[in-house]
């Protein structure tokens, strides 16, 4: 029996960043999606829906261990605690590093960026939330002056166009490609187009499928501002009043070749037709947007259309960036980007790096940006970094070039990982491992896409010896000389420290403004709703209308102005007669991230068994393959044996192979240890969609 809402326990899935309401009422029984949760409303998607089939004791990490050796907590957090403190003294505050992620609660996130960046005094915190949606943080700060999401979900049932750039929703966020599908079965003026060089299960929904140029997006974009601009569609009073850089933006859409893009004239005609047409536009983009060498520019590209328009901060209307994890907004919140600090203020500001050090007390504050993640690993394999610790992720499998990081990793003179699981490919590597709570034993909070922050309620038992993250970090604080900054009893007190640590937002003229919950006692935590921000101190003016910021102007340049910016695509790049193929990574529908935990279920398993390589038939022709028979995949950095797919939803010259198998699941199959460590110079996202690669049958 389904859970009935009286009963269970409201917390929020742990996946993606669509962030749904669950009710849970112990591991023996299925979910049900809250019908109160603003994001799902009742619903679930497969990942969802199973995710008691996940849960249980197999292969947890249960008890901590040093060199592969059952130890106490006490040895080893003071073992931790001596070594870092041993390397700052050692070789100074940059010596060390956080690797952490989107799957951490914001508690957890806000212990391990306060201790990084306002105890230690270095910004080497960094995490996997940097491969999702860096070049969008990049190109919202850019755009407005910080990073603001400016919309909410109720827009795409209130846009008469949705345009899923670079995203196949209906695998990746199905919930929200549900919302999307109804909206559209019930409003059928409503026009949805999909940009993919893939036709993917999202373009199934679409009245006009564009199968662009990899990486063809930026061009596309300034070809409609240009069109935009040809047509006297700007809104000249909202550029009048709030927006900058409209001209030297124009001039460089106008340049733009339209073959950079790979398309027709016809199919670049008709974007623009149905865009301008629509006075309600919701451009929902995702990771063929940002996993890009340009993922940034492709952004503001974006960006500069609804700006020039005026089609921002309204109902139905305005660029939304769907984040890949279920707090990769949280961890933008607190700081947990190495080139961010707390509360979206900014490392370069002293004042705000003042301020931050003064609401903490803290001996000392990071000066300067931290190493993000591919330099982070860099500087573990040439020494740079003494002492490593990775919460809650497994970089020798997700980073790009895996390989390397492994070795990477193995090269730090002390290592830690704490994690659920106790034998994933990174944690073999590391000398000490801690056990973590997870989904269903810890508390906290979370933010989705949508700056709607939720609570994660526990409901299950803590297996073993595990402890909660934040704890885990506050342990380690305290035993490095910082006790009374690190002494919280609850997640309620960090959460409090948090939220009124984000009133410097009046101060400074910011966005983020949660200083409204900063006095919740904690039965109020504990019964938290799910409440999007801004929530400001009572008194205070929230800088949005109808929930939606930007609407009305109010940017956070200097000047309440936006920012346009001149785009130049990059150059097409012909396929060299050796590396004839793209390789474009991602996502299937009933896994996550590494299968640390869909991998348990076999219903998820029983979707996709195992790696594939799609090809088009014409590439399969050229290589003589047939359906299911092995490719050998090799690019400059590394190889994979794949079992080959062949479709016409392939765009020629392409290979599309998913990212989650292990060395454990598919030893031959790990497709990131063949994925090039190139990265946005802006974001320093990884260019997880741009290798170079050949094919052979095997
Ligand atoms: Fe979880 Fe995302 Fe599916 Fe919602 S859409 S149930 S958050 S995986």
């Amino acid at each position: 029996a389904l859970p009935d809402a009286e009963r269970a326990i409201r917390t929020t899935c742990p996946y993606c960043g669509v962030g749904c309401g669950v009710l849970a009422r112990g591991a023996d029984q299925p979910v049900a999606g809250d019908p109160a949760h603003p994001a799902n409303r009742g619903r679930l998607c497969s990942k969802g829906a199973a995710l008691t089939e996940t849960l249980g004791l197999l292969g947890r990490l249960l008890h901590p261990h040093v060199d592969g050796q059952r130890s106490s907590w006490d040895a080893a957090l003071d073992l931790v605690a001596s070594e870092f403190s041993r390397a700052v003294a050692e070789h100074g505050p940059d010596s060390v590093a956080f690797y952490v992620s989107g799957q951490l609660l914001t508690e957890d996130y806000y212990v391990a960026n306060k201790l990084m960046k306002g105890y230690i005094g270095s910004a080497n915190i960094d995490t996997n939330s940097r491969l999702c949606m860096a070049s969008s943080v990049a190109g919202h700060k850019r755009a407005f002056g910080t990073d603001t999401v400016p919309g909410l979900y109720d827009d795409l049932e209130q846009a008469d166009l949705v345009v899923l750039t670079g995203s196949n929703a209906a695998w990746c966020h199905p919930v929200l490609f549900q919302r999307l599908a109804a909206a559209r079965a019930a409003r059928p003026d409503m026009r949805v187009i999909n940009i993919d060089p893939r036709r993917t299960a999202s373009s199934d929904l679409a009245d006009l499928h564009l199968s662009i140029r990899p990486d063809g997006d930026a061009a596309l974009y300034n070809l409609l501002l240009a069109e935009i601009a040809a047509r006297g569609a700007v809104d000249a009073d909202y550029l009048a009043a709030h927006v900058d850089g409209f001209d030297a933006a124009v001039t460089a859409a106008r340049a733009t070749d339209p073959a950079e893009t790979g398309l027709s004239p016809e199919e670049i005609a008709r974007f623009c037709d149905m865009w301008i047409g629509a006075e309600r536009v919701v451009t929902l983009y995702s990771q063929g947007v940002n996993q890009s060498s340009c993922g940034s520019d492709k952004v503001n590209g974006i960006v500069n259309c609804h700006l020039a328009t005026g089609r921002i901060g309204r109902p139905g209307m305005g660029p939304f960036s769907l984040t890949g994890q279920p707090n990769a907004m949280g961890g933008r919140e607190v700081g947990g980007l190495a080139n961010m600090l707390a509360c979206h203020l900014d490392i370069e500001d002293p004042a705000h790096r003042d301020a931050v050090q003064g609401a903490w007390n803290s001996p000392v504050i990071c000066q300067t940006p931290g190493l993000k993640a591919v330099d982070l690993f860099d500087a573990c394999a040439d020494g740079r970094i003494k002492a490593l610790w990775i919460i809650s992720t497994n970089p020798a499998v997700s980073m790009p070039d895996a390989g390397r990081v492994a070795e990477a990793i193995a090269r730090v003179p002390f290592t830690v990982i704490s994690d659920i699981v106790s034998d994933t490919d990174t944690a073999r590597l590391c000398r000490v491992q801690l056990p973590a709570a997870g989904w269903g034993e810890k508390s906290g909070t979370v933010t989705n896409s949508e700056r709607c922050i939720s609570r994660q309620r526990a409901f299950l038992p803590v297996p073993g010896e595990a402890r909660a993250d934040w704890r885990i970090l506050a342990q380690v604080g305290a035993r490095m000389g910082w006790a009374d900054a690190f002494g919280w009893t609850s997640e309620a007190a960090v959460f409090r420290e948090f939220a009124a640590l984000s009133g410097l937002a009046e101060a400074f003229g910011r966005d983020f403004d949660i200083s409204g919950l900063a006095d919740l006692s904690d039965a109020a935590y504990d019964a938290l709703k799910p409440v999007h921000w801004p929530v400001p101190r009572a008194g205070r003016t929230p800088p949005t209308t109808a929930g939606r910021f930007f609407g009305a102007g109010g940017f956070y340049h200097p000047g309440g102005r936006a920012r346009m910016l001149p785009i130049t695509p990059p150059q097409v790049q012909l396929a060299a007669a050796d590396w004839p193929f793209r390789l474009n990574t991602g996502r299937v529908r009933d896994h996550w991230h590494t299968m640390t935990r869909t991998g348990r279920s076999a219903r998820l398993s029983g979707h996709i068994a195992e790696p594939y390589a799609e090809i088009h038939p014409d590439d399969a022709a050229m290589i003589g393959v047939a359906d299911a028979e092995l490719v050998g995949l090799e690019t400059e950095t590394g190889r994979a044996v794949l079992r080959v797919l062949i479709s016409d939803r392939a765009q020629r010259g392409t290979v599309f192979v998913p990212m989650h198998w292990t060395a454990e699941t598919a030893p031959s199959g790990r497709v990131n240890r063949a994925v090039r460590a190139a990265v946005d110079p802006v974001s320093g996202q990884p260019a997880l969609k741009g290798s170079a690669a050949r094919l052979r049958r095997w």
